[in-house]
């Protein structure tokens, strides 16, 4: 028998526009720390004959593996390498800011996250009002492709922690590629290859054909986040009793997850974007809980996982400008040497390069010298 459940109609307000919002900021800010860089190299192009430009350690959030990397060692022996701190900084913010509100990073605060998830919108109104179609990707595909973020995390996570001794570590941190990562970085877009400028542009189209698609099947950064999501105790919860299976939650759902079929969101996908809590039009029925033992779990309010992303983010890093550890420790006449022989310094990749580290590790332990000696 059919049971007319009563509705009590959802008056709470979208948190979409405070979103946007953030998400806004953050991108400004990283354009900001962009423009600041550029004139921070065109100092070294220069030689030092312009006036000097401070360069802004944010910038070190775009270096991931010289990040993670330094965490990696800070983990092992405590010591905060003077490379690139700030980068160590956000990279624990952003693993904090996952553990507590699961994957919220990628839709609250990544630029790239930001910039995917606008084309992939424009893209879907596009394809709906011309072609009256919208792209999904079948199940038997989607689950192959969304493992090869894995992949390439895996290749990671192996490379650093079974392959490099803390020695090793050390030496890549202490090297000439990496005190300059950041100088190179720039020069990858500003002197982009056409292999890089033809990849770049075919993930651009494909992400207006496919909503993020760099984030769902690529970013090895959203794996890792992807992983701890499943550790957060912060969950999307549905109630079955008072849910209507109108199924506007699955359909808001720009990670395409079934919410509409599950009591709890166990899913690496979401990414705590509140759409679908936005788009339930029945009071109370679906909400994002902290999941406590002994049923002492509660509701979490929207505008908390807004006010929590932001502050964690902002507490972590924080605490490096407060305790001294956000500018580097690389001098202006250092990095002027750095940025006049970069072309000579080439990625140690693959396990020769990585088993040449540890063997020059220990050699450079043998002669005592591991703290970047090498540029004096
Ligand atoms: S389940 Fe909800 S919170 Fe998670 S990604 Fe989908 S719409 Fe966003
Ligand atoms: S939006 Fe989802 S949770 Fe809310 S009533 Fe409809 S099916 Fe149920």
């Amino acid at each position: 028998m059919n049971v007319k459940k009563k509705i009590i109609r959802n008056k709470t307000k979208s948190i979409q526009k405070y979103r946007f919002y953030v998400q806004s900021a953050f991108a400004l800010l990283c354009i900001w720390i962009g423009i600041e860089f550029y004139f921070f190299v065109r100092y070294l192009e220069s030689n030092g004959t312009v006036s000097f430009y401070n360069r802004p350690p944010g910038v070190e959030g775009f270096l991931p593996i010289s990040s993670m990397m330094s965490s990696f060692m800070f983990l092992l022996t405590g010591e905060i390498h003077y490379a690139h701190p700030a980068g160590m900084f956000i990279f624990f913010a952003i693993l904090l800011v996952s553990l507590v509100f699961g994957k919220s990073f990628c839709s609250w605060l990544c630029p790239i996250g930001f910039i995917s998830e606008m084309v992939g919108d424009a893209g879907g109104k596009f394809l709906k009002k011309f072609f009256k179609v919208r792209l999904k990707i079948p199940g038997w595909l989607d689950y192959p492709l969304r493992s090869l973020k894995y992949l390439l995390l895996g290749f990671f996570i192996f490379s650093i922690f079974f392959l490099m001794s803390t020695m090793a570590v050390r030496a890549f941190l202490d090297s000439p590629y990496n005190l300059s990562a950041d100088v190179k970085m720039f020069y990858f877009f500003a002197n982009i290859s056409r292999t890089s400028l033809i990849v770049l542009s075919a993930l651009f189209i494909l992400s207006i054909f496919v909503k993020s698609f760099w984030c769902r099947f690529l970013c090895p950064y959203g794996a890792l986040l992807g992983i701890l999501n499943f550790i957060s105790p912060n969950k999307i919860k549905r109630n079955a009793a008072s849910c209507i299976d109108c199924g506007l939650c699955a359909k808001a759902c720009p990670s395409s997850i079934k919410v509409d079929k599950v009591i709890t969101v166990w899913s690496d996908e979401c990414t705590t974007c509140m759409n679908c809590v936005d788009a339930c039009p029945v009071e109370d029925t679906l909400d994002l809980f902290a999941l406590l033992p002994a049923k002492k779990s509660f509701k979490i309010k929207k505008k908390w996982v807004a006010i929590g992303v932001v502050s964690i983010f902002m507490a972590v890093t924080g605490i490096g400008m407060l305790t001294g550890h956000w500018q580097n420790k690389i001098s202006k006449e250092e990095y002027l040497y750095l940025h006049k022989n970069m072309e000579s310094f080439g990625h140690p990749t693959g396990p020769e390069a990585m088993k040449k580290l540890n063997e020059d590790a220990a050699k450079e332990k043998g002669a005592g010298n591991l703290n970047g000696e090498w540029s004096k």
